[in-house]
C-alpha cells in the first residue's frame, strides 16, 4: 500500500500536532470519550443492567469492540444488516440488530451472519418471522427474536399487549427461531428538554412494557432480554425493575442537542453527565466584515437536524472553571450551506486561518459524513492525533 497523503487521502497522520490536522476533520477527544465509556460501566455495574452498546452511533468495530472489553457491554447493536456484517468481520461476536429486516436478500445475509456469532433481530410481523425462519432454515442457523413494541414513539412494533404475546407465540413455534424477548424503544422520549416530562414518557414507555412482559409471563413466555432505553432516559430504564439491557450510544461522543438537556430540574449538567467528545474542527475561511467569519463546515460537515452546531470555547477552556464542555462565550454558529459556516463573532475574537471547534448538533447522521476519525489526547495540552478508520458499514 502507498502512504496515505495528508488532506487528500486523510485529515491526519499518526504523530502530528492539533494545527497540522486539515479541515473540516471529525476530531475525537480520546480522553474524554474514555471517561464516557467508563462512566456508562460504571453505571451498569452499579444498577446490575446489561449495557448492549449502540454502534449506529459511531459505526466503528473498534469502538465497538472497545466498549466490549474495557466499557461493561455484553455486546452492541446496529440498525442495518450491511452493519452487523462489518462488526462481526471485525470480531464482534454479539450484535442485535435493533430493527426489522425485510426483502430476501437482506433476510439471506441475516441468517447467514448468524453461523459467524451471536446474532439477534427485531420483528413486528408474523409474515416477517417466517421468511427470517425459512431462511435460517435453509442455512441451518438460529437467529435470536425480539419482538419489537411501539412503547410510545409511533414507529415500529406492535401494540404492547396481547399482540406482542400472538407475534411472541409466532416466533416460539418456528424452526430456526428462538423468542429471546422484548425490544421497548421510546426514542422520541429522550430529547424531551424538560426533566420531569422526559421521566414521565419514558415511565410510561416502562408502564407498558411491563404490561407486556406480565402478559407474556402469563402466556409461558419468558423474556430473556428486556431492551431500550438510549442516553436521554437509560436512567428511568435501568431503575424500572422491567428492563435488563440498555442501547446507550450517543453517550460516548455527545453532541449539542443532548449536551442541553439538563440531568434533573436542580441540575445544569448534561443528562447522564457525558462530556463532549466529538468535534467538527474547521477553519476561519473569510472574514469578510467585523462582525462576521466564515469557516470551512458547513451541511457537508455537520449534520443539523437537531440544530446547529455549537462553537466549543477550545482546548483552553477544558481546565477553565467553565468546563470542559463550554461553548464559547461570543462566537456563534449562524447559518449552514455546503460547504460554508457562518458565525457572529462580534468580538473578533477569530482571525483568517483560526481553528473553529464546533459540537455537531446531532453525533450518529454527523459520523456518518465522514471515513476518518482523529484521535487527539492531551486536548489544552501536547495534543498529539492519532488517526484510524470506521467501520465502514454502508
Ligand atoms: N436503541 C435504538 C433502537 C435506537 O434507535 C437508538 C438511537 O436512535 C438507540 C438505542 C440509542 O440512543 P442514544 O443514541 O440516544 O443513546
Ligand atoms: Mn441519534
Amino acid at each position: 500500500m502507498t502512504a496515505l497523503d495528508v488532506g487528500f487521502d486523510v485529515p491526519a497522520a499518526v504523530g502530528m500536532t492539533v494545527p497540522e490536522i486539515q479541515t473540516p476533520a471529525l476530531v475525537v477527544d480520546l480522553d474524554a470519550f474514555e471517561r464516557n465509556v467508563e462512566r456508562m460501566r460504571a453505571f451498569t455495574e452499579a444498577t446490575g443492567m446489561r449495557l448492549r452498546a449502540h454502534a449506529k452511533t459511531h459505526k466503528s468495530a473498534d469502538i465497538g469492540l472497545l466498549q466490549m472489553a474495557r466499557g461493561g457491554a455484553c455486546g452492541v447493536c446496529c440498525q442495518k444488516v450491511s452493519e452487523a456484517e462489518a462488526l462481526v468481520r471485525s470480531g464482534i461476536t454479539d450484535v442485535l440488530v435493533s430493527n426489522e429486516v425485510v426483502g430476501a436478500a437482506r433476510i439471506a445475509r441475516l441468517a447467514a451472519l448468524a453461523g459467524k456469532a451471536r446474532v439477534l433481530v427485531c420483528v413486528d410481523d408474523a409474515q416477517n418471522a417466517r421468511d427470517l425462519s425459512a431462511a435460517c432454515e435453509a442455512v441451518g442457523t438460529t437467529l435470536e427474536v425480539l419482538v419489537e413494541i411501539d412503547c410510545g414513539s409511533g414507529r415500529c412494533g406492535v401494540h404492547p399487549g396481547p399482540a406482542a404475546v400472538s407475534l411472541a407465540r409466532v416466533v416460539s413455534e418456528l424452526p430456526g427461531l428462538t423468542f429471546a424477548g422484548l425490544q421497548a424503544y421510546h426514542g422520541a422520549a429522550q430529547h424531551i428538554p424538560a426533566p420531569a416530562a422526559r421521566r414521565a414518557a419514558t415511565e410510561e414507555a416502562v408502564r407498558l412494557t411491563k404490561l407486556t412482559v406480565d402478559q407474556l409471563r402469563e402466556a409461558g413466555f419468558e423474556c430473556d432480554i428486556v431492551g431500550g432505553g438510549g442516553t436521554g432516559s437509560h436512567a428511568v430504564e435501568a431503575g424500572s425493575g422491567v428492563y435488563n439491557e440498555l442501547q446507550c450510544g450517543s453517550y460516548v461522543f455527545m453532541d449539542r442537542d443532548y449536551g442541553r438537556i439538563p440531568a434533573s430540574a436542580k441540575s445544569d449538567a448534561a443528562v447522564g453527565g457525558f462530556e463532549h467528545a466529538l468535534f467538527v474542527l474547521s477553519t476561519v475561511m473569510s472574514a469578510p466584515t467585523a462582525g462576521r467569519r466564515v469557516c470551512d463546515a458547513g451541511l457537508k460537515a455537520s449534520s443539523v437536524d437537531s440544530g446547529l452546531p455549537g462553537v466549543w470555547a477550545g482546548p483552553e477552556a477544558a481546565g477553565s472553571a467553565a468546563g470542559p464542555s463550554a461553548e464559547h462565550a461570543s462566537v456563534e454558529y449562524e447559518a449552514a450551506s455546503d460547504e460554508h459556516g457562518t458565525l457572529s463573532d462580534p468580538e473578533g475574537c477569530l482571525a483568517l486561518g483560526d481553528h473553529v471547534w464546533l459540537i455537531p448538533g446531532h453525533c450518529d447522521p454527523t459520523v456518518n459524513l465522514y471515513d476518518w476519525y482523529v484521535g487527539v489526547r492531551g486536548l489544552g495540552t501536547t495534543a498529539e492525533s492519532e488517526s484510524g478508520t470506521g467501520a465502514g458499514a454502508g
